[in-house]
C-alpha cells in the first residue's frame, strides 16, 4: 500500500473564525436576563427540596431533579472564590487585556458565577475579596448588564 502522504510536508495554518449565533433563551434565563436589565437584581432558583440556591437560575434542581424551583433574588455582593487574570489579548476576550475573571459566589447563592472583575492594579485581589456587582446605566439583557465585579473589602 502506498502512502499518498509520504511526500508531504506537514503543515499548520493558523486562522480564526468568527461564529455568530443566536437561540431562544427559555423561559428560566428570559426572567433572569430581564431581572438585571429593568430592576438590576440578581435572580436565582431554589430547590424546595436541597434548598440549593443556583445563580443562574437552574429550571430544574441539578442535583435532585426536582421541576418546582422557587424564583429568589440573591445579593449583589458577595465573595471572590477564584480568579485568573488574561495577560494576552485572545479573541474571545470582548475587553483589553489583561482582564481578571472571577468567580463570585453570591451572598444568598449556593453556586458562583464568572465575571470580570474589576482592579486596575490587580495586586490586591486574593480570594475571599468581598465584591459587588457594577450595573451598565444601559442594559441589554444579558450577562454584561454587569459591568463586572468590584473589590469593596
Ligand atoms: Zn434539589
Amino acid at each position: 500500500m502506498t502512502d499518498i502522504f509520504s511526500d508531504v510536508e506537514p503543515m499548520v495554518f493558523k486562522s480564526r473564525i468568527n461564529v455568530p449565533y443566536a437561540w431562544w433563551t427559555g423561559e428560566t434565563a428570559e426572567r433572569f436576563f430581564l431581572a438585571l436589565r429593568d430592576d438590576k437584581k440578581i435572580m436565582g432558583t431554589r430547590c424546595p427540596v436541597c434548598e440549593k440556591v443556583f445563580v443562574p437560575p437552574r429550571k430544574v434542581c441539578p442535583l435532585c431533579f426536582h421541576e418546582k424551583m422557587a424564583w429568589v433574588e440573591v445579593s449583589s455582593e458577595g465573595v471572590l472564590e477564584s480568579f485568573t487574570i488574561v495577560k494576552r489579548q485572545l479573541a474571545a476576550l470582548t475587553r483589553k487585556a489583561p482582564v481578571i475573571f472571577g468567580l463570585i459566589k453570591l451572598d444568598g447563592a449556593d453556586t458562583s458565577i464568572l465575571h470580570y472583575i474589576e482592579n486596575p492594579g490587580h495586586e490586591d485581589i486574593k480570594i475571599g475579596t468581598r465584591v459587588a456587582a457594577k450595573f451598565n446605566e444601559e442594559r441589554s439583557g444579558s450577562m454584561q448588564d454587569i459591568a463586572c465585579f468590584r473589590p469593596i473589602s
